[in-house]
């Protein structure tokens, strides 16, 4: 298997080649296509894997497919982690695939100035990367709307839910467009993220390395 089996773009493949990634891993091998074709997916894979490209490659191709909207609309690619290092380490590799195109990434989390984060996602973005509490807080502070989020992806929800954000998750999940392409990603699949799977994914399919 090969990332050029994918059909990206020039600018992908160079940043792909830049990064010396020379084959997908496991995890991008089985998620690739699937997440590509627009479907929902339950990935079981830990950190270390090469999840985190397993779903920004993707949403990189989902967000130059989308119809220009006025970025006061909100991101269209929305990812919640579970600490603000996963949170800012998924930003880093975002940025990096975004780089040659016109998408703009932010990161909200904890431990950082909400006011410096409020004006950011008030400037707007297309892709945010956040804790949930923080994401939660700035949506009831109207900093940012969620009406052209298409692109959901949970990363690490065991660890998200160990760290009792399951309201938090629940709620900004509610506040997504329901015809939107979920992706769920957890090193394990305990009863509560299973429950959260079945409520929120649309006909998923599982894959784990
Ligand atoms: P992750 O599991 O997403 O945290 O990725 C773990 C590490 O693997 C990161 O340093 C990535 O930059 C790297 N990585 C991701 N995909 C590939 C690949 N296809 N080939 C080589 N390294 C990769």
């Amino acid at each position: 298997k090969l990332f050029e089996d994918c059909g990206f773009g020039a600018p992908l493949m160079s940043t792909i080649s830049k990064q010396g990634y020379e084959k997908p891993t496991p995890i991008q091998c089985q998620a690739l296509p699937i997440v590509l074709s627009g479907r929902d997916i339950i990935g079981i894979a830990k950190t270390g894997s090469g999840k985190t490209a397993a779903f920004v490659l993707p949403m990189i191709v989902h967000i130059m497919d989308q119809p220009e909207l006025k970025k006061e609309e909100g991101p269209i690619g929305v990812i919640c982690a579970p600490t603000r290092e996963l949170a800012h380490q998924i930003y880093l590799e975002a940025k990096k695939f975004s780089k040659p195109y016109n998408i703009k990434v932010s990161a909200v989390y904890g431990g950082a100035s909400k006011h410096e984060q409020f004006k950011e996602l008030k400037a707007g973005c297309e892709i945010v990367v956040a804790t949930p509490g923080r994401l939660i807080d700035l949506l009831k502070m109207k900093a940012v709307k969620m009406l052209r989020a298409t692109y959901l992806v949970l990363d690490e929800a065991d660890r998200m839910f160990d760290l009792g954000f399951e309201p938090q998750v629940r709620s900004i999940v509610g506040q997504i467009r329901p015809d939107r392409q979920t992706l769920l990603f957890s090193a394990t699949m305990p009863y509560k993220v299973e429950r959260l799977a079945r409520e929120i994914l649309t006909d998923p399919i599982r894959v784990a390395v």
